[in-house]
């Protein structure tokens, strides 16, 4: 990947982004269209296109990105109240960029999971 990938292209400063963490195999930053207080995009700086992918293809960096959206939500102060943590994957899911990423979602009541009831 790389120039194609708009993450990618973030991880390698060639976009901007308001980074409030970064180790040394993730990154985390606001998201440009924050939908919460709070709403911080955490990726592996390595490119997977999707959590499955990540999961599967490396499980202790899927990890690596879980301990810092934790960290991030500590930073924000988020972990009293509480947050969402969510991977929108493919098509169903509604993914839009596919470069694994997980909304950290906080700082008021976010309301039901899903919109409608779908079941
Ligand atoms: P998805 O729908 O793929 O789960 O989420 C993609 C997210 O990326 C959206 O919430 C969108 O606002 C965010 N986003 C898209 N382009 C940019 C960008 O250039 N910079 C940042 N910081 N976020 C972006
Ligand atoms: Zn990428």
């Amino acid at each position: 990947m790389g120039s194609d990938c708009l993450f990618c292209r973030i991880v390698a400063g060639e976009i901007p982004a308001t980074v409030v963490r970064e180790t040394a195999t993730t990154l985390a930053f606001r998201d440009i269209g924050p939908k919460a207080p709070v709403h911080v995009l955490v990726i592996p700086k390595e490119h997977y296109a999707d959590v499955a992918t990540l999961a599967q293809g490396d499980p202790a960096l899927a990890g690596e990105v879980l301990a810092t959206a934790a960290a991030v939500a500590e930073d924000e102060g988020l972990l009293g109240d509480g947050f969402r943590l969510m991977f929108n994957t493919g098509a169903y899911g509604g993914q839009e960029v596919f470069h694994v990423h997980a909304h950290l979602l906080g700082g008021a009541p976010l309301g039901p999971m899903l919109a409608r009831d779908l079941a």
